[in-house]
């Protein structure tokens, strides 16, 4: 087996099923099960046929990282702040608590603004009126992949060869144990596991939306 750690610019596709992947240099690497799971790139792959890859949209999120020395949450915290969700998560080791997050349509925008910081401050202080007291420590935006309907898309996908493995959206690490085991069940070519059903690609074609409509 070779280890490549480069881009893919599009899925090579042969006899009507996925033969592998082509690098940006035009480098071709053959392989008789491609799995794309590229987050909220997963649907810019070139060479696929149209259709193949439901809709994967970047939703920005912006978190906070402050700091503490003295004792100030020690378990993860959740709520609702006038209908905006906010957590705060405590790491065990550091005396850092993680601040987040802001739920951004924004394609792919990873600027920090100075709303988003605002907004997650002034929510975290209704539930934590001490927040504001605590040292800043740094700043981050990423992009959560987001499918249709916010759902995980697993399983083979309409091109023979071809297993998707995105739209995790606000999910993703917590998912990530179940979502190996499922994709690496796929590549092998084994059945697909009961958990992964309701999360098949095959929801969205237009067949099976003609069908749930009529
Ligand atoms: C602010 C924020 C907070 C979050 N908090 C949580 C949380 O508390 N719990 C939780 O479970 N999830 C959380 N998430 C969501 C989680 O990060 C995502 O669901 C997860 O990262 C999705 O993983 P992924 O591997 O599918 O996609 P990504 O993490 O987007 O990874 C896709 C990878 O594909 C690579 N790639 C893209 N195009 C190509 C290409 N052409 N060739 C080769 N490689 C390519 C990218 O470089 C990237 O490394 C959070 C996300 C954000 C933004």
């Amino acid at each position: 087996m070779r280890l490549v750690r480069r881009p893919a610019k599009g899925v090579v596709v042969e006899r009507d099923a996925a033969a592998g992947v082509r690098l940006e240099d035009g480098t071709v690497v053959r392989a008789d099960r491609v799995l794309l799971a590229a987050g909220p790139w997963s649907d810019d792959l070139e060479g696929l046929p149209a259709g193949t890859v439901p809709s994967v949209r970047p939703v920005k999120g912006q978190v906070i990282r402050l700091r503490t020395r003295v004792p100030f949450l020690r378990r993860c915290t959740r709520g609702l702040v006038k209908g905006s969700p906010v957590y705060l998560v405590p790491r065990a080791d550091d005396g850092e608590i993680v601040l987040g997050a802001t739920q951004e349509e924004l394609g792919f925008d990873r600027r920090v603004t100075a709303g988003g910081l605002w907004e997650l401050l002034r929510d975290a202080r209704e539930l934590f009126p001490g927040v504001t007291e605590l040292e800043f420590a740094e700043v981050t935006a990423g992009l959560r992949p987001g499918s249709p309907d916010n759902a995980p898309v697993l399983g083979h996908s309409a091109l023979p060869g071809l297993v998707l493995g995105t739209g995790h959206f606000r999910h993703g690490v917590l998912l990530a144990p179940v979502s190996a085991d499922v994709l690496s069940a796929l590549l092998l070519d084994g059945p697909v596991p009961e958990v992964a059903r309701p999360f098949s690609p095959d929801r969205f074609s237009p067949e099976r939306i003609s069908e749930v409509n009529r």
